[in-house]
């Protein structure tokens, strides 16, 4: 930018700003969790991880996952996902970066890690799906990745509840619906022979209900493991998140859920969902619930009831988009010191190169060979074929141009994009 208007307000930002950065020296949060689960198919996994480290060895450089995996058709995708799913996200981050450059690199990892759990799953030819709600806990920033309709709800001590998710369902989300019939799938309900329809809208060949899982080999390709994901940074009063499978979610809306267990510490509060859930709908379904506090320093309670909220329309002033499928920005950071949950990054689109990017920062690995930006083989310089390669972008995008795909990584592309007929694979 060059010569400007005075902002009046750019002294006092400023002055935010550094008092945050001073803040940020002191304050770190600490993170409690507890988990329940009542098993009636046992298709439900979890994993809460709280040891990870981003620098082998530095305490201070330390993060949380927690994930849910609601499985279908058998438990093999599930296990396999809580099993592989963090190496894969990790595998895809490039060594030596900072803490906000980490940050900046999770939601293409985590795209990267999804896809990567996806392929590898299927080649083992097991049937089976997944869904997954992985989340990702450093300081104040969450950032959660997800397929299927294992939701992420997120409540600030101002009493504000906000999803964190998007409920892969087709029949709840038009644009899925959309996406696969134009992909070729076909979406309908289950009806007996002259009788009448029944159950949720589902996808054919396989009769899914979800339009994105991780496995479901025996689907259509155009069920996709490319993640939504979203980045938000909590202000320093902290917030409660709760993961939860479906057998909570079709018992209890997100409101409900949060208020039914407020002011309990986290172990019993993820109980009293379960229990809440059960009351009301009885066991039906696998359900799993996770609770996870991030609670301020200062702060060695549970976050207190906050009064009932009645203005819904507050939601989205004080759950402010900074801006959408981009990375951190300075500005942003400024306001997340005045109690405003900031949103750093959002996107859900089902198409891989949308997702992969323009890859400045990655494709060529350090010996000089290109890798694959998926799975991380390394490629022959005749062998990549640019993520852009053939597809709208090529008009902005050179396709010599990383990010670089192996042929495999193509194909699973191609097919997931609907360029190839489902049931083909190519070997
Ligand atoms: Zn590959």
């Amino acid at each position: 930018m060059g010569s400007r208007v005075r902002n009046p307000d750019f002294v006092s930002l400023a002055a935010l700003m550094s008092r945050e950065l001073r803040d940020e020296k002191m304050e770190t949060p600490s993170v409690r969790y507890g988990c329940s689960a009542q098993s009636r198919k046992g298709e439900d996994y979890f994993m809460m991880k709280t040891d990870c480290q981003r620098i082998h060895g530095n305490p201070s450089s330390s993060f949380s996952v927690f994930g849910i995996f609601d499985g279908h058709n058998g438990d093999a995708a599930a296990i396999y996902s809580r099993d592989n799913l963090l190496d894969h996200v990790l595998d895809a981050i490039p060594h030596g970066l900072k803490r906000d450059e980490w940050l900046q690199a999770l939601p293409r990892a985590l795209v990267v890690g999804f896809v990567k759990t996806d392929k590898q799953f299927q080649s083992k030819g097991l049937t089976s799906g997944t869904t997954a709600t992985f989340v990702i806990v450093d300081k104040w920033t969450v950032t959660v990745a997800s397929v299927g309709d294992s939701r992420c709800i997120l409540d600030t001590p101002d009493g504000v509840v906000s999803v964190l998710t998007v409920d892969h369902r087709l029949e709840e989300n038009i644009e899925e619906r959309e996406r696969v019939t134009a992909s070729g799938g076909e979406v309908g309900r289950l009806s007996v022979v002259g009788g009448p329809e029944i159950g949720p809208l589902r996808c054919w060949p396989g009769g899914l209900c979800l339009s994105r899982s991780i496995g479901d080999m025996d689907v259509g390709e155009f069920i996709v493991p490319i993640p939504y994901v979203k980045q938000v940074k909590l202000s320093n009063g902290g917030g409660r998140l709760i993961i939860a499978s479906d057998g909570i979610w079709d018992a209890l809306s997100s409101e409900i859920a949060a208020e039914s267990c407020r002011g309990l510490p986290s172990e019993l509060a993820a109980r009293q969902v379960v229990k809440e859930a059960l009351r009301t709908r009885g066991l039906k379904d696998d359900t799993t619930c996770i609770v996870v506090d991030i609670v301020p320093p200062d702060n060695s309670l549970p976050p207190p009831s906050p009064p009932r909220r009645t203005q819904s329309k507050l939601r989205s002033l004080l759950f402010r988009t900074k801006f959408r499928g981009g990375s951190s920005s300075k500005l942003s950071k400024k306001l997340s010191a005045v109690g405003i949950v900031e949103e750093l990054f959002e996107e859900g689109s089902a198409m891989l190169a949308e997702r992969l990017g323009n890859g400045e920062t990655c494709g060529s690995s350090t010996n000089g060979l290109f890798t694959c930006a998926v799975c991380q083989a390394d490629l022959a310089a005749s062998e990549g074929i640019s993520v852009h390669a053939g597809s709208i972008f090529s008009t902005s995008s050179k396709p010599w141009q990383g990010p670089f795909l192996c042929a495999g990584c193509r194909d699973k592309k191609d097919a997931m994009e609907g360029k190839r007929p489902s049931g083909i694979k190519v070997i």
